[in-house]
């Protein structure tokens, strides 16, 4: 069995999509009709980006799985028949009513879904098409709604006390924390009620939401196995009734059954999950043991680290804060955001960072596209996985690839002016036939110039600077004599760069070609400072042919003394 790290047998290269697709796979068995690589998400807030790693994940698995030619799909199951647990800063506090009821039937915060769920679902699930996510959806409250789950709500009920030996052996052995923790506000009566019938019916594996208030407010006082009904008291508004369950679809099981029961249900033979659900007495190792109780077998495992994001300076408040896909996407192409997590193992935990850093980002990315032309290991393996789809195939990008560094400078330097920046870039090199053929990049380096902090963003003069220009050395006189004189009316890239480093060689007595001696490194230096102080008021700033050619040379010549345009 020996390997070389990150490769297979045949030498190619294997990373955590290969080796997780492989026991999906193996746990499908031989001849598997469909293998079903499962995500499930609690619509209850905005997506933040660390949770986009459950939708990923099984993205990433599904897609290798159909690589290998092999039925595959991927199934989203939306918990949003969940519990309405808190009212999220920056909602109406009159919410708080609503605690306690199905997500589904919470009002749009925002007033323009058909619930609380759907507003929550549908940006993260455009972001995900953007990214070439395709996903059989399923929503829990129409399934429950539905009575699809009734045969197995019976069945487990039947088989209660052997759930409950499970479950209170997890609970001994480590007590739930947290997001994993079991609808905690729910169930009032532990003390009360059941204990003379042999079981503890605050612990009844199935609680309905009261009929009256829609809240799961309830205590379960009395069950009775021949008739199968369910009588119930509701705390919050004094409801007492009967729910049958052979008949009525009123409620759903506890968590930690009620995820091991679909997976048997939907046959899932893949499932990923925050690294919450796989410490001991958590729902995944609790539900390895409830999942036989359902004739299934628990699915192969991958548990994510958290993912962090940095540099994030107008986030709009209305989102309560949370860094979403399409704060992501903003800025960063989708292909890339699917390579930050495809290129990362599941338990590594990561930074994505749409600050600065994101320049470098772009730099890497470029960079590895290149290297995928030549060169298939492992980092070109995450390439492949991003930039492509078996539902989508490629995904778009921009026509003509101009460097993110390129493109922001320019975006800042011309203040986003469409017939400026196509100047600029053409300028720089790359032949356009319009600005279209930049996207969608150019997009993006706009969105992401227009985060920067003020003090980073370039403004340029519209008057030249009179006191300063009417104070120059003779040096400075001199050499801005010479830029005006050879400075021609259709700046390029290699022209311009040439004529602002060789500027200062003429005044040593130099050629424009001549390397530099340390003289001419100081006088360049302190020319491009006076350039700078003449164009943009600031001691630095773009690169300075990049700033030539989006100023454009009328432009530039007004601001350092020559001709105003038009004259
Ligand atoms: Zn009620």
């Amino acid at each position: 069995m020996a390997r070389s790290r990150g490769k297979n047998d045949d030498g190619d290269p294997t990373d955590w999509v290969t080796r997780a697709a492989d026991a999906a796979i193996r746990q499908a068995g031989e001849g598997a009709e469909l293998i079903t690589c499962a995500s499930g998400a609690s619509p209850s807030g905005p997506v933040h980006l660390g949770n986009l790693r459950e939708f990923l994940t099984v993205h990433f698995v599904a897609e290798e799985v159909r690589r290998r030619g092999l039925p595959v799909r991927h199934l989203h199951s939306w918990d949003d028949y969940d519990r309405f647990r808190k009212v999220p800063a920056g909602v109406d506090p009159s919410w708080s009513e609503h605690i306690g009821r199905p997500l589904s039937d919470v009002p749009d915060p925002g007033g323009c879904h058909e619930s609380w769920a759907e507003h929550y679902k549908e940006p993260l699930v455009t972001s995900l098409r953007e990214m070439g996510v395709e996903m059989e959806e399923v929503s829990q409250t129409s399934m429950y709604r539905a009575g699809r789950y009734r045969e197995q709500v019976l069945h487990a009920v039947r088989h209660r006390e052997e759930l409950e030996a499970v479950l209170a052996r997890f609970r001994t052995k480590a007590p739930a924390t947290g997001a994993d923790d079991e609808d905690a506000a729910g169930g009032a009566g532990r003390e009360d009620g059941g204990a003379a019938a042999g079981f503890d019916l605050g612990r009844f594996p199935y609680k309905p939401y009261c009929r009256q208030c829609g809240r799961d407010t309830v205590t379960v006082t009395a069950y009775d196995d021949e008739t199968t009904d369910l009588s119930y008291t509701c705390s919050s508004c004094g409801f007492t009734g009967v729910t049958n369950l052979a008949t009525q679809d009123e409620g759903k099981l506890v968590w930690k059954i009620d995820w091991p029961m679909r997976w048997a249900f939907e046959q899932v033979h893949f499932e990923p999950g925050g690294d919450d659900h796989a410490t001991p007495g958590s729902s995944y190792t609790v539900g390895q043991e409830v999942a036989p109780v359902f004739g299934w077998r628990a699915p192969s495992f991958v548990a994510y680290s958290f993912v962090g994001v940095a540099g994030m300076t107008k986030m709009s408040s209305s989102r309560g804060g949370v860094p979403t896909a399409a704060d992501a996407l903003r800025i960063l192409e989708p292909p890339m955001l699917r390579w930050l997590y495809v290129r990362r193992q599941p338990r590594q935990n990561f930074t994505i960072d749409l600050g600065a850093e994101v320049v470098r980002l772009y730099d890497e990315w470029d960079a590895l596209g290149r290297k995928a032309a030549t060169k298939r290991d492992v980092a070109t393996l995450a390439w492949e996985r991003s930039v492509s789809t078996a539902a989508v195939g490629t995904l778009p990008t921009a026509p003509v690839t101009v460097p993110f560094r390129l493109l922001s400078s320019v975006a800042d330097v011309t203040a986003g002016s469409p017939d400026l920046m196509a100047r600029a870039v053409a300028g720089s090199g790359f032949a356009l036939s319009s600005l279209d053929d930049l996207e969608p990049r150019l997009s993006r380096a706009l969105a992401w110039v227009a985060d920067q902090p003020e003090e980073d963003r370039t403004t340029v003069r519209t008057e030249p600077d009179a006191a300063r220009l009417a104070a120059l050395t003779e040096d400075e006189g001199r050499w801005l004599a010479q830029l005006l004189d050879r400075m021609p009316d259709e700046l390029d890239q290699d022209g311009i760069t040439t004529l602002v480093y060789g500027v200062p060689k003429l005044g040593r007595g130099l050629g424009l070609d001549d390397p530099p001696t340390e003289e001419v490194k100081a006088d360049q230096k302190a020319f491009f400072g006076l350039l700078y102080e003449l164009l943009v008021a600031a001691e630095r700033g773009p690169r300075l042919p990049t700033l030539f050619l989006a100023l454009g040379a009328d432009r530039v010549r007004y601001l350092l003394g020559g001709t105003p345009p038009g004259a």
